[in-house]
């Protein structure tokens, strides 16, 4: 079962960013979706956590119709959607972070969960979210997604402004949800980075998806340069 988005098109106002937009979304892979500044990425996003509605086209989880639905039915329906910028509330303490994202009654349970696959946040359950690192931080906020039991993860650029070590504890991060059974969809501007860690790519285009496929396909021919060659 999968979050499917089909012949979406939306837009702010009178000026449509996204036309005829279709992607598929499996239970346990990672989805890139990249492009040029402006293609048309976070749009995507915002269409497939509900937070903009479309005004073609459908967004259906498990089969699920939830065109046209409020925000909170996305993510009742299990659509957990991590905003670009720091998702966290940097006043509450780590295990407080994550405390308000476990489901009701499955708090000790959820945390020891998520100190499993992010092992850093363990030694740091008592610390102040806002005093960590910005990589830490955002790792705090992949796992809470994690921990909402939520179907699919939407991630719209986690690495933005961390230092290159930083980026790479984020994508070793991304990558170790894979296996969990949960799809994530993963917008980035690096791009090598997101193609050697995704199952399939979406390449945005002027609001529309340019290419669909494989990373591999994708990263190999002039794809990329006809695509991304001065975009990125
Ligand atoms: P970037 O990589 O620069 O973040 P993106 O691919 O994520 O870009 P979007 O942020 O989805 O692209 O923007 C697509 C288009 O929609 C852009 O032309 C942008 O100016 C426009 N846009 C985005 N948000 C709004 C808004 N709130 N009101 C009006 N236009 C908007």
């Amino acid at each position: 079962m999968s979050l499917c988005l089909r012949g979406v098109t939306a837009g702010y106002g009178r000026s449509m960013v996204l036309r005829d937009v279709s992607i598929t979304v499996p239970d346990g892979s990672v989805v890139a979706v990249i492009g040029a500044n402006g293609a048309g990425k976070t749009s995507l996003l915002r269409v497939a956590s509900g937070l903009m509605a479309p005004q073609a086209g459908w967004i259906r989880l498990d089969g699920e119709n939830l065109t046209g639905r409020p925000v909170c039915d996305f993510a009742k329906a299990g659509i957990c959607h991590v905003p670009e910028g720091r998702a966290v509330f940097p006043g509450l303490s780590v295990r407080d972070n994550l405390r308000v994202f476990s489901p009701a009654r499955r708090e000790r349970e959820s945390i020891d969960r998520a100190i499993t696959l992010f092992p850093r946040l363990g030694e740091r359950l008592g610390q102040i979210a806002g005093t960590m690192s910005g990589g830490e931080q955002q790792m705090l906020a992949l796992a809470r997604a994690y921990l909402c039991d939520c179907k699919v993860i939407l991630l719209d650029e986690l690495s933005m402004g961390l230092a290159p070590k930083l980026v790479d504890v984020i994508f070793e991060s991304i990558s170790r949800l894979r296996g969990e059974n949960v799809g994530v969809v993963v917008v980035e501007q690096y791009v090598d980075r997101v193609l050697a860690i995704a199952d399939y790519v979406y390449v945005m285009s002027r609001g529309r998806v340019g290419f669909a496929g494989d990373p591999g396909e994708f990263a190999d021919n002039d794809l990329f340069q006809q695509y991304l060659g001065a975009g990125v």
